[in-house]
């Protein structure tokens, strides 16, 4: 999400007086000086969500969580890690749908014993085996491409261990490095949800290390404090109706609809009557979706505010909160770096970073608040803007792990290759560009 600095829209706040801003594409604007608007839905910075009614239900009650939040665990940080009903829904609604897979697939065992006509007993059966395989529960796969060999990289791991050590988990044993996701993350693997850490390089080589090591405490932090998005056991509800929106045509099937009934005249009226029914059955399971995505959120949001605790405990206040304010402004940081890669290879991207970040430190404030107005209950993270609020509203804190500056630069080396290859990939990004 690229978050272009919000300019002066030449008007002034009715609350204060004072200048109000407005982002690019936007004509809502607030006041950065006493927040008036800040919380004023806009379709043109929110993503849509099938009808505005719906946005703006979903902006205010984001907006109005954040607040919450942020107070709640300002006031009591140990609030973070509690457990809520949330997870146990999804783990009951998951278990439902595993629950429906098997019925399927008994149903389709039983249905072939029957002696119904032969052709009925095989449109059931196959019906059946379908749905049953389409119910079933998945795993998200780990990338092998990337997956670093047993023993690979040595020096990486002893800082993953040591950080999880400090976080109070296990460190996993699967790491990816990826030389072209942008991001760090955390996910679960396979039927017994191993942890898998994806290092994204362009990221990690616009961090200092001590930025490094918030943000992978941040990433290991998700292993400790309950976030239902990476519970294996809450995936079947997760994903099973998102899925099932693809498979009936996927976004916006009402617009397809309108389309097709353009051009009518050249399909049967049987063709128009499925085509609505899945259109019909696509607005089910979104609707569906979005409720049980309203559901898992507030849990998740909590998560990601919990593991930016963590963070702070490891890393310490000032490199977590720089590590966040990176991330707010990580469009600009990446579309520069697109800029600078023919020149620079990435032992200069930090530099080059810090000085990009250093032009925008006067706009701080105003672009954290910025990163309010496009989120709201269905996007996965909160606001960076109040990430990083809420860890400088506590006590400053130097971290439990001091930075290791030799291990990091045997990291460096180590890690030469792959930083190679994300040199290769961000050049490959811009030709692609153009
Ligand atoms: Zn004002
Ligand atoms: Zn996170």
């Amino acid at each position: 999400m690229t978050t272009t600095a919000p300019a002066p829209t030449g008007e002034n706040c009715p609350a204060c007086s004072n200048p109000v801003v407005a982002l690019e594409w936007s004509e809502t604007p607030w006041c950065p000086s006493c927040r008036w608007g800040l919380d004023h839905y806009d379709p043109a910075t929110v993503p849509w969500r099938g009808s505005r009614w719906l946005g703006r239900f979903g902006y205010a009650k984001a907006f109005r969580l954040d607040d919450e939040l942020r107070s709640t665990l300002a006031a009591d940080p140990a609030a973070a890690g509690r457990r809520s009903r949330a997870e146990l829904v999804l783990v009951g609604i998951s278990a439902l749908i595993v629950l429906a897979s098997l019925a399927c697939f008994v149903g389709a065992v039983l249905v072939w014993r029957t002696d119904w006509l032969i052709p009925v007993r095989f449109g059931v059966f196959v019906v059946l085996v379908l749905l049953g395989a389409f119910l079933r529960p998945r795993f998200t796969r780990v990338p092998r491409r990337d997956l670093l060999r047993e023993g690979g990289a040595p020096n990486l791991r002893e800082l993953v261990r040591r950080i999880a050590d400090e976080v109070g988990t296990p460190a996993p044993d699967l790491v990816v490095i990826s030389p072209d996701t942008l991001n760090l993350a955390v996910v679960r693997t396979g039927v017994r949800g191993r942890p898998v850490l994806v290092i994204g390089l362009p990221l990690w080589l616009m961090l200092s290390p001590a930025m490094r090591q918030a943000v992978l405490a941040h990433e290991l932090g998700h292993l400790v404090n309950r976030d239902p998005l990476r519970n294996s056991l809450t995936g079947p509800a997760q994903r099973i109706f998102a899925d099932a929106v693809e498979w009936t045509g996927g976004r916006h099937p009402w617009r397809r609809l309108g389309r097709d009934l353009d051009r009518a005249d050249q399909s049967g009226l049987g063709v128009m009557v499925v085509r609505f029914l899945l259109a019909l059955a696509n607005t089910v399971f979104a609707t569906i979706q979005l409720a049980i995505d309203a559901v898992i959120m507030p849990d998740h949001r909590r998560a990601e505010y919990a593991a930016d605790l963590v963070a702070r405990d490891v890393a310490g206040t000032a490199a977590t909160v720089a590590a966040l304010d990176r991330l707010n402004v990580l469009g600009e940081l990446t579309d520069g770096l697109v800029h600078d890669v023919v020149t620079r290879g990435p032992a200069d991207w930090l530099v080059l970073a810090d000085r990009r970040s250093a032009l925008l430190a006067d706009r701080r404030e105003l672009l954290r608040q910025a990163t309010r107005r496009s989120v709201d209950l269905w996007v996965t993270h909160p606001p960076s803007g109040m990430r990083a609020s809420l860890v400088e509203s506590l006590p400053d804190v130097p971290g439990s792990l001091p930075v290791d500056a030799e291990l990091f630069a045997r990291i460096d080396t180590e890690l030469g290759l792959w930083y190679d290859e994300s040199h290769k990939a961000i050049l490959g990004a811009r030709e692609f560009l153009g």
